[in-house]
C-alpha cells in the first residue's frame, strides 16, 4: 500500500522517529520503569494540558473516556451542549448509560453560547455538562473563556470537555477554565497512532464520582485515579504499552520546539488553509470560532469529493469528506501534528491543477 500523505482529522501522519518507538521491547507493566514511563508522560502532558490536575490514561480511543467520564461523575443530570456529530455523541452515550439527559443543539457552523450555557445550567436540573471545544464535523472552535466565565457561577456543576481534536494542537488552559475532565486521544494534534487517550481529572470531579452508583469497571474513572496513587502511575489493566514509548518521545519532542511553536504553527496553517479555501469556495465558520486544527470547507463549486479524493490518492494525498450531514456538501483539510506549511502549499496546488481552479 503505498502511503498517502494525510489531511483527515485523524488519524494524522506520524513522525518515522515517534512510529519507530512504538517498537520498544516490552517490559513488564507492574515493574518500576513502567511506573517511571507513566509518571514522566503525566507529567509532561500537564504541560501540554496546562493543569496541575492528575492525567488519566486510557487504552482505547477517546470515546472510551468521554463514556467514562459521563458514566462516572454525573447522579442528577447532564446538559449536552452540541454544535456537530461529536457532541451529539455525548447525548447517546448518557442516554445509553441510564443517565438524565437534556440536549442543546445549534446548527450547523455555529457555537455553543455563554448564555446558553446559562440559561440551562441556573435550572439547577444538572450536576454535569458537557462541551467540545473543537467539533471537528463542523470546524467550530467552542469560546470557551467564555462559557467558563459563567460556569463560575456554578462550581458544583462538573464540566466535561471534549478536546480531542485541538489539545495539543491550540493552548487549552485547563485549570484556568476550570474543566473538571478534559479528553483527548493519540491519533489527532498528538500525532501518534490511535489507540491511547488521555485525560485530565479534578478531584472535586473524583469526589462526585465516589458518590455515583454503578460507574462500570474498565472506564471507572474513580478505580483509574486511585490506581494511580496505589500503585505509583501504575494502571489496572495492561497498558498500551507501545503508545506509551511512542507517546513519551512525542511530547519530547514537542516540549523541545516549545508549546507555543507547535500552537503557533497550527494557526500558521489554519490561516494559509482559510485564505486558500475563501479563495477558491466558501468556509463553513468564521472567525474567531474557527478549528485551529481542522478547515471545513463548503463545496460551493459542487465537485465529487470521492473523485477528488481518488485523483489526490493517485499523486498520495487525502482530505476528508464532510461528516454526517455535511457529507458531500463539504471537504476537511485537517492541519494538525507535524504538518508543515510546505506540505499543505503541496496538496493546494494538486487540488488547483486536479479542478482546474487557478
Ligand atoms: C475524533 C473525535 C472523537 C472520537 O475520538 P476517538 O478517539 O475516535 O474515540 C471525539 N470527538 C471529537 C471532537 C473528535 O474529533
Amino acid at each position: 500500500m503505498a502511503h498517502k500523505k494525510l489531511f483527515i482529522p485523524g488519524p494524522v501522519d506520524v513522525r518515522p522517529d515517534v512510529l519507530a518507538a512504538m517498537a520498544t521491547p516490552m517490559m513488564g507493566h507492574r515493574s518500576k520503569d513502567a511506573s517511571a514511563l507513566q509518571r514522566a508522560i503525566s507529567e509532561k502532558l500537564q504541560q501540554v494540558f496546562q493543569t496541575r490536575e492528575q492525567i488519566l490514561l486510557s487504552t482505547s480511543s477517546g470515546s472510551g473516556l468521554m463514556e467514562g467520564s459521563i458514566r462516572s461523575f454525573t447522579q442528577k443530570g447532564v446538559a449536552v451542549f452540541s454544535v456537530g456529530a461529536f457532541g451529539k455523541r455525548w447525548y447517546e452515550m448518557a442516554v445509553q448509560n441510564g443517565k438524565t439527559a437534556d440536549l442543546f443543539e445549534v446548527p450547523q457552523g455555529q457555537h455553543t453560547t455563554a448564555a446558553v450555557v446559562e440559561a440551562a445550567l441556573a435550572t439547577g436540573k444538572y450536576d454535569t455538562f458537557t462541551v467540545t471545544h473543537n467539533e471537528t464535523s463542523s470546524g467550530v472552535m467552542n469560546p470557551v473563556a467564555e462559557i467558563a466565565a459563567v460556569r463560575r457561577r456554578y462550581p458544583d456543576v462538573l464540566w466535561l470537555m471534549d478536546a480531542v481534536s485541538s489539545m495539543g494542537g491550540t493552548p487549552i488552559a485547563v485549570d484556568e477554565l476550570g474543566v473538571d475532565c478534559c479528553i483527548t486521544s493519540s491519533q489527532k494534534a498528538l500525532a501518534l497512532p490511535p489507540g491511547l487517550a488521555a485525560c485530565s481529572v479534578t478531584k472535586r470531579a473524583i469526589e462526585r464520582g465516589r458518590t455515583v452508583k454503578e460507574r462500570g469497571f474498565y472506564f471507572d474513572m474513580v478505580q483509574l485515579y486511585d490506581f494511580i496513587f496505589k500503585k505509583d502511575y501504575q494502571y489496572p489493566s495492561t497498558p498500551t504499552l507501545s503508545h506509551m514509548f511512542a507517546l513519551n518521545l512525542q511530547l519530547d519532542l514537542m516540549l523541545s520546539v516549545g508549546l507555543e511553536a507547535y500552537w503557533k504553527r497550527h494557526e500558521d496553517n489554519m490561516k494559509l488553509t482559510r485564505e486558500w479555501a475563501a479563495k477558491h469556495f466558501r468556509l463553513l465558520v468564521e472567525e474567531p470560532y474557527a478549528s485551529r486544527t481542522v478547515t471545513v470547507v463548503h463545496n460551493t463549486r459542487e465537485i465529487n469529493i470521492s473523485d477528488l479524493n481518488k485523483a489526490l490518492g493517485e499523486r498520495g494525498y487525502q482530505i476528508a469528506n464532510g461528516y454526517g450531514d455535511l457529507k458531500d456538501k463539504t471537504f476537511r483539510i485537517a492541519h494538525m501534528g507535524w504538518r508543515t506549511r510546505e506540505e499543505l502549499e503541496g496538496l493546494f496546488g494538486h487540488m488547483e491543477e486536479i479542478l482546474g481552479l487557478k
